[in-house]
């Protein structure tokens, strides 16, 4: 993992190219609470975290007092109950029975979770995500839901080599992204569109992402061991 003056420089510098043109939220799986502070500290506003548990563990220690957190990872539908009131987001929000759980334990407590669809835009069948020819179905769903507030959509695109840029599944996703915008789905506010990261955030950005989320080229390698 880098060090702080790493960490710290390219926040600086992945927040220059992207020239406030997306949000920029810090994927911190495996990185400790002090060096989620000192990215805070570097100006960091958003935090997303995969693992229920993982967060659990961190949450008391992180400096949450401007912080959003999102989540991002895949979700059992029996540990929302422990997210519902720590998080401002679900952003991988990828099949029906996950949003009826959501729906039923913001009800709960009383408040509207903002969520985004997640997309499976290659295709692929071990990755988790709505069939793009899904989306707008899953999205009138969504919208019938009175807890939820559907606010956008995200995708993980296939890895792809060099010569073949991720621009192809980006442009498709900003395609879906946009025709669902102008259905006017209820109860949704289309403004988000989470693509991009390490390795392809600019792309993305360049392809109208508007919150990329970017890990290793801000704290460095994981370390999945510690
Ligand atoms: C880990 C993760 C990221 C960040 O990945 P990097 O390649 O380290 O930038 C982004 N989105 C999701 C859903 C992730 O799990």
């Amino acid at each position: 993992m880098n060090d702080k003056k790493q960490i710290s420089e390219s926040i600086e510098r992945i927040k220059a190219e992207i020239d406030g043109r997306a949000r920029l939220l810090a994927a911190t799986k495996t990185v400790p609470p002090e060096l989620m502070n000192f990215a805070i500290g570097c100006g960091i506003d958003l935090i997303g975290e995969n693992r229920v548990n993982e967060l659990l563990e961190k949450y008391e220690h992180i400096n949450r007092n401007k912080t959003e957190i999102h989540f991002i990872g895949a979700l059992q539908t029996n540990k929302v109950k422990y997210i519902i009131d720590k998080v401002d987001m679900i952003q991988s929000v990828d099949r029906e029975s996950l949003a009826l759980e959501i729906e039923r334990q913001a009800a709960k407590h009383g408040i509207v979770m903002p969520i985004l669809a997640e997309i499976n835009i290659g295709n692929e069948a071990t990755k988790s995500g709505i069939e793009p020819e899904k989306a707008s179905e899953f999205c009138r769903f969504l919208g019938s839901l009175p807890h939820v507030s559907l606010r956008g959509l995200m995708a993980i695109p296939p890895k792809c080599d060099e010569n073949r840029n991720n621009c192809e599944y980006f442009c498709k996703m900003q395609k879906i992204f946009v025709d669902i915008s102008h259905q006017n789905v209820d109860n949704s506010i289309m403004d988000i569109l989470s693509l991009g990261m390490s390795d392809d955030y600019l792309s993305a950005v360049e392809c109208g992402s508007n919150l990329v989320r970017v890990g290793s080229a801000i704290f460095g390698k994981r370390n999945y061991n510690l």
